[in-house]
């Protein structure tokens, strides 16, 4: 058999790892960081099926964790209102999860190698599981983890002037506090201090008093800029899964979904080529058309849903389509995850 090697030890990159070591196939992964850490994450994951969880052979590391169904949106100080989601989320921190999946790549006899950047070199039998690109961007994504503060819902979402802002309990007590927010220069602050900074500059006045009033967990913050969201430019002879390949809006809660999703569906092509049934270049073809039939879509919706979201002349009619109980959430949730 043809081993795999595996650029990017985030949740696409380790899940892959694991679904091939079920399979027999040698699998190398480097990774740039170490475990475990904290990354900038909401640390919602909705969208993904039990069926993807099974086939990628993960879905007992996600039996004991939070499982959020009810959403809150506001507007400012405004409640928009509450959606059930169909199916319950997984909140459980990338601290805790991407250590575990590391553990189980390990068990099963992956080689994980940590500190190691790898160059994007296209050589048959290499993914790109590495995550977002360095690109120019208008973006800042900040998380951290706080407690004592009381939530009003499994997931708070919080709508600023140029930004949004979750909140949802995870393990141990501990709630992430993540958001996305367009880059502005006029912002200054420490490093801890960011977060609370962008939040307060987004007029998001009540929510910035509860963060301020709540106890922050040490070297839980953490910065993220530079990237651009959407589908990413392909890298020649290199099969890309996960946000190497295409970022979703973070607002959906689906961008975790999706590398585990893309990692089941590269696993058959991956299969083959390592059984010598394909030849490297049907191979990179086959993961690029899976991927582009399950995202193609959701990626657009969500896409266009963000820009509403965050415009400032759809603010009024979405609170008095609240008032009346008309906001399509559920609409929302099925066009971004389909
Ligand atoms: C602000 C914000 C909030 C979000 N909130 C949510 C949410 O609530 N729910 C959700 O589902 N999704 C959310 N997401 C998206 C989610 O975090 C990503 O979609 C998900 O992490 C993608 O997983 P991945 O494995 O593709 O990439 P990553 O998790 O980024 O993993 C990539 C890995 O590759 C490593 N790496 C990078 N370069 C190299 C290299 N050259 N060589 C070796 N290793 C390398 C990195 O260190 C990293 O460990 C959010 C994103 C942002 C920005």
């Amino acid at each position: 058999m043809r081993p795999i090697k595996i650029a990017g030890g985030g949740l696409a990159g380790l899940s892959l790892g694991i679904a091939l070591r079920r399979e027999g196939i040698d699998v190398t992964l480097h990774e740039a960081m170490s475990y475990p850490r904290h990354r900038v994450c909401g640390e919602f994951i909705s969208g993904v099926s039990e069926e993807t969880l099974l086939r990628l052979g993960i879905q007992d590391l996600l039996a004991d964790v939070a499982r959020p169904q009810q959403v809150q949106w506001w507007s400012g100080a405004q409640n928009l209102g509450s959606f059930h989601l169909p199916t319950a989320a997984y909140a459980v921190s990338r601290h805790r999860l991407d250590a575990q999946l590391c553990d189980r790549l390990r068990e099963l006899g992956g080689i994980v190698y940590e500190n190691q950047r790898m160059l994007a070199t296209p050589e048959p039998g290499t993914v790109w599981a590495a995550g977002r690109r360095a690109e120019k961007g208008e973006w800042i994504g900040l998380k951290a983890h706080v407690r004592d503060l009381e939530l009003a819902s499994g997931l708070e979402m919080h709508l600023g002037t140029h930004a949004y802002v979750g909140l949802a309990a995870i393990e141990d007590g501990w709630i992430n506090v993540c958001g996305l927010f367009r880059l502005n220069a006029n912002v200054r602050a420490k490093p801890s201090e960011l977060l609370l900074s962008y939040v307060r500059e987004n007029k998001l006045t009540k929510l910035a008093e509860r963060l301020a009033a709540a106890t922050w967990r040490e070297n839980s913050t953490t910065a993220v800029a530079g990237f651009r969201l959407g589908k990413q430019s392909p890298l020649d002879g290199l099969a890309t899964i996960g946000d190497a390949h295409s970022i979703i809006p973070p607002f959906t809660g689906n961008g975790m979904s999706m590398a585990l999703e893309a990692a089941a569906l590269a696993i058959d092509p991956l299969c083959r080529y390592a059984r010598h049934q394909q030849d490297w270049s049907a191979t990179v073809l086959n993961i690029r058309q899976n991927a582009h039939a399950a995202f193609h879509r959701r990626l657009k919706m969500a896409a266009a849903f963000q820009q509403l979201l965050l415009a400032r002349w759809s603010r009024r009619p979405m609170v008095m389509l609240a008032r009346k109980q008309w906001l399509p959430f559920r609409a929302l949730f099925s066009l971004t995850r389909s």
